[in-house]
């Protein structure tokens, strides 16, 4: 199997190369023909499985189909990340993978300057990778607007309930458009995170990996 045989654009097959990748991981090649279909997703798989990979290069493609002119200024995809180390990496992944793109990704978490969140926001951002807790600062601050959000992706869910971000999820979620793709991952299924998912899901497929 190939990334091109999963129905990936060239440009993202062509970034991957550039990264030396050429066969899909597991949790890659069940979720992406998913994905590219536009359906919600529910993941049950650890870091280290390819997952950032399988979250992020489908939505590149769907981004870039249906571009947006004048394009919000933010933004079309959030990411919500429970720490500043994975945000971090998702981010980095996210610019790799879409460099053949025109899509711009910024990153916003806390222990960083607020000021610079709200000068990086402004510029424009097609894809922000966040922290809960900073997030919801920036919109208490009238920083961002997330009522262009066509893509809504929770990873590392179950971290994020242990860190206490359930009602900053919840706030989010609830400035987002209802009418949006939302991709949940979780390393670990406990009834509490399942009913979450339910909450935050439409008919969702499901991945194991
Ligand atoms: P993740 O689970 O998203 O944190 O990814 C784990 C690591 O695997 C990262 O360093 C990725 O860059 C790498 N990776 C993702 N997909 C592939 C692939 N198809 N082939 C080889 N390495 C990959």
């Amino acid at each position: 199997m190939t990334f091109e045989t999963l129905g990936l654009s060239q440009p993202v097959v062509q970034a991957l190369a550039l990264k030396g990748y050429d066969t899909p991981t597991p949790i890659q090649a069940q979720a992406i023909p998913h994905l590219l279909e536009g359906r919600d997703l529910l993941g049950i798989a650890q870091t280290g499985t390819g997952k950032t990979a399988a979250f992020m290069l489908p939505s590149i493609d769907r981004l870039v189909a249906a571009d947006k002119r004048p394009r919000p200024r933010c933004c079309r995809m959030l990411i919500l990340a429970p720490t500043r180390e994975l945000a971090g990496q998702i981010a980095e992944s996210a610019r790799d993978y879409a460099r053949f793109s025109h899509l711009k990704v910024v990153t916003v978490f806390g222990g960083t300057s607020v000021n610079k969140n709200r000068q990086d926001v402004a510029r424009g951002v097609d894809i922000l990778v966040a922290t809960p807790g900073r997030l919801v600062d920036l919109t208490e601050q009238n920083a961002l607007d997330l009522g262009h959000v066509e893509i809504l992706v929770l990873d590392e869910a179950d971290q994020m309930m242990d860190l206490g971000f359930i009602h900053a999820l919840r706030r989010i979620v609830k400035m987002v458009p209802t009418e949006r793709q939302t991709l949940f991952f979780s390393a670990t299924m406990p009834p509490a995170i399942r009913t979450l998912a339910g909450q935050f899901l439409t008919d969702p497929a499901q991945v194991a990996i």
